[in-house]
């Protein structure tokens, strides 16, 4: 479990100082910046038998379980949907896709009761991770918070989250807080020419500096979304509507962000006369801008993030981008309100 270059100090930091861990850590930052694998590096190294400064030794017998995935004194409790996007797994036949649980289950929580209380197979530790924390249901934390209250020694329940506030406070309250910032631009755009990505500063901007969201960024099939969404966000008579029927269920939530981005850049041009997002179209964004009704432009911006949270929900994908691409075209027409 090799931690990313960006996040071995702070490893390091934790990994020295183990009996000292916290017995509840909340991981935060940005989406994109490897906060799951930062602590899956931590557990790993918690569990590693023969421990070095930097983390796990990756040779003992508990690091060789750890990276087969099947420590016996480590678990990670994710919503069903984001196991299955995980093993990659297609169902069999193209069948209708089966609704997938997108929060945890108060039944995965009930199911750790017996790995926090039994004893540990190995070293004594064990370690659980959830992600992403804002996933569990108000009952699911109601359950984990007897856990947080009492764990055993040597237990380390970590975290994960891009959006703390979104958290209960008594969970939040129990937890250490440790915020993992986004990589310096130098270290992320060599991680991402070593991943062999190509043109890594503009996917780098696209992903507002998270290396690994800009590493998604730049596979084909989301160069082309991007491309075609753009080029429709930036016609001179405003999107057409009718492009919403081409966004479907799987491209909802990244068809948002990506609006969410165009219109971040048109609010900053607006108030700083720069761009951050979409650098190559900076002039487009400018002269949209100059049109745009700022006010509205905040609104919109709400109205994307509260839709892009519940862009996951089975609603009717054409009918939400299409109300959002008509809120996009008020917003940026110039015509009042
Ligand atoms: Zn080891």
């Amino acid at each position: 479990m090799k931690p990313f270059p960006w996040h071995k100090g702070a490893l390091e930091t934790l990994a020295g100082a183990r009996e000292r861990l916290p017995h509840a850590l909340l991981i935060h930052g940005a989406a994109g910046i490897g906060k799951v694998e930062f602590a899956r590096a931590l557990a790993a190294a918690v569990l590693c038998e023969a421990p070095k400064p930097a983390g796990a030794c990756g040779s003992c017998p508990s690091c060789h379980w750890f990276s087969q995935g099947n420590h016996p004194d480590y678990r990670e409790i994710l919503p069903e949907a984001a196991a299955e996007d995980d093993d990659d797994a297609e169902p069999e036949g193209g069948g209708k896709e089966k609704a997938k649980s997108l929060v945890i289950k108060i039944d995965q929580i009930r199911a750790i009761a017996d790995f926090i209380a039994l004893s540990t197979h190995r070293s004594g530790w064990r370690v659980l991770v959830l992600h992403p924390a804002e996933a569990l249901q108000p009952a699911s934390a109601n359950a984990l918070l007897k856990t947080l209250e009492e764990p055993p020694p040597r237990t380390l329940i970590a975290m994960v989250s891009d959006q703390p506030a979104r958290l209960l406070a008594t969970i939040r309250s129990r937890c250490r807080r440790l915020a993992l910032p986004l990589p310096g631009r130098g270290v992320a755009l060599e991680w991402l020419r070593s991943e062999g990505i190509g043109e890594p500063e503009a996917a780098l901007d696209a992903a507002g500096g998270a290396p690994l969201l800009a590493r998604d960024l730049a596979e084909p099939e989301e160069a082309e979304l991007r491309r075609r969404l753009l080029a429709e966000l930036a016609r001179p008579g405003g999107a057409d509507p009718q492009f919403a029927a081409t966004i479907d269920r799987t491209r909802l939530e990244r068809s948002i962000w990506w609006m969410q981005t165009w219109v971040h850049d048109l609010i900053r041009a607006r108030l700083a006369g720069d761009v951050r997002h979409h650098g190559g179209q900076a002039i487009t964004i400018r002269a949209r801008a100059k049109g745009a009704d700022l006010d509205a432009l905040l609104d919109l911006d709400r109205e994307l993030a509260e839709a892009r949270r519940l862009a996951a929900h089975p609603l009717n994908p054409r009918l939400v981008s299409e109300h959002l691409l008509m809120s996009y075209n008020r917003a940026t027409s110039g015509a009042p309100r």
